[in-house]
């Protein structure tokens, strides 16, 4: 029986462009299909009042071992190394330096508790570990959850302990203009969602709507949340230990609400963050003229942000406004030409943030990146394991699911 393709890949996500690429390079042929009518998956440069804007990633993550800032450079796509000046505002005022040395010592202690733990190999609740503050814990928590993709009782000890930090670069045209870019001249078949694998047989049978594709390997550079919703179905189904590993690295959530204006009504440096002192977990942070724009871009994580999508986006616009009013008065709002809402969490494509192990699950991210049955190599954020819930992680896994699939397709070539 013939293939129509060496490999099929699901999703053109960053894995799945990472993934595409290197199998050309290897010297196979390959089709990406994507589902929505877009390449980039969750890095994503909209616009607003004609200024562009994230939807998604915005920050190039450990910018020094990051595939994109390398390709930015390749590519003249501009992109600053800029300190980005942090304000918190606190009691209707600034806060001064004595408040925010506080706060960020409790941030600081509890970070580092997180990795203590998880550096003597404790995969539990990173809640256990983290002291109690009447003042600065509420606020943490949802710090935590904007960073880890969920609160501190959800996420593993080790997971978090093994993430590789470092400088955040950002590319002024936007993280998801340059993912685009990325993808340009791939192979890619758009608004062709995956619906069935058959892989039983002596080929991997890829279906969707508009037919079926044969392939020797199908690489599958889909959210893990995406399929535990069951967005492709398998047949025969996965096997257990795999299903496992992907419900235990589900997808935490992340929203962002842009407010835009005619002018910078801020009187703050562009790319300005504000934090707000609040007591309970239901807050949110902004970025304040990203890129120099006039827009303010409020940050939602977690379990708060999961209900306020749910509420619908005039919930959300109608919260983010009301902090901005907090901090800049009720005048600002004058000055706005736009509102938007992102609604990754109930997009069924998509499904939340980025991924979280569970505790007792960091060893997981190894589990998904081990092919099945010389058929079907999973890639995607949730496998990278360092460098998981970030664009750059996810091109990682890609490039290593493409190098696996290669070696048992053709077992010359070097996993
Ligand atoms: C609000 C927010 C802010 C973020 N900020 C940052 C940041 O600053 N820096 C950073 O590095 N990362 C950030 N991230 C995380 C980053 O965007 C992701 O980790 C990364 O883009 C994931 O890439 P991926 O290829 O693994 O998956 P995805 O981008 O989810 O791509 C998967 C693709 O598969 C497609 N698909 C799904 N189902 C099917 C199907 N059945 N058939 C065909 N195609 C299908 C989807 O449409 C999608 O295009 C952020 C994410 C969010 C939501």
């Amino acid at each position: 029986m013939t293939q129509d393709v060496d490999i099929v890949v699901v999703g053109a996500g960053s894995a799945g462009l990472a993934a595409a690429h290197t199998t050309l390079s290897l010297g196979l042929t390959v089709q990406v299909l994507e589902a929505k009518s877009r390449i980039g998956g969750r890095a994503f440069t909209d616009e607003i009042a004609g200024m562009p804007w994230d939807r998604g990633a915005y920050w190039l993550h450990d910018a020094h071992n990051n595939f994109y800032a390398t390709y930015a450079a390749e590519t003249g796509f501009t992109f600053d190394r800029m300190m980005r000046s942090q304000y918190f505002w606190s009691a209707g005022a600034w806060a001064d330096d004595a408040l925010k040395l506080d706060r960020d010592a409790f941030y600081d202690a509890a970070f580092d508790a997180v990795d203590r733990a998880g550096a003597a190999g404790l995969d539990i609740a990173a809640s256990e570990v983290i002291a109690d503050h009447p003042r600065w814990r509420p606020m943490f928590d949802s710090w935590y959850a904007a960073l880890s993709g969920a609160e501190p009782e959800y996420c593993s000890t080790l997971d978090q302990s093994r993430y590789a930090d470092g400088e955040n670069f950002r590319v002024r045209p936007g993280y998801g203009a340059l993912v685009t870019e990325y993808g340009k001249g791939l192979p890619i078949s758009l608004s062709s969602p995956v619906d069935r694998i058959r892989w039983s047989g002596a080929d991997v049978r890829v279906e969707t709507a508009k037919g079926t594709l044969r392939c020797r390997a199908v690489i599958v550079a889909v959210s893990t949340t995406a399929l535990i919703r069951g967005g492709v179905r398998f047949d025969p189904v996965l096997p257990s230990a795999v299903c496992e590993a992907i419900e235990s690295l589900p997808l935490g959530t992340a929203e962002k609400v842009a407010i835009a204006f005619d002018r910078d009504i801020f009187g703050l440096p562009d790319n300005s963050h504000v934090h707000s002192e609040h007591a309970t977990r239901e807050t949110l942070r902004f970025q304040i003229k990203p890129g120099g724009h006039a827009i303010a871009v409020g940050y939602l994580a977690g379990r708060f942000a999961e209900e306020l999508e749910a509420a619908g986006e005039p919930a959300m616009v109608d919260f983010t406004e009301r902090k901005l009013v907090e901090v800049f008065g009720s005048d600002i709002l004058r000055a706005r030409v736009g509102t938007a809402a992102t609604h990754w969490r109930s997009d069924p494509l998509i499904g939340g943030g980025y991924s979280y192990a569970v505790p007792g699950a960091a060893e997981q991210r190894k589990v998904l990146r081990q092919p099945v049955g010389e058929r079907i190599v999973f890639a995607g954020e949730a496998c990278a394991l360092t460098a998981f819930g970030t664009v750059h992680g996810a091109h990682r896994a890609g490039v290593k699911a493409a190098q696996n699939a290669a070696a048992f397709i053709r077992p010359t070539v070097k996993a």
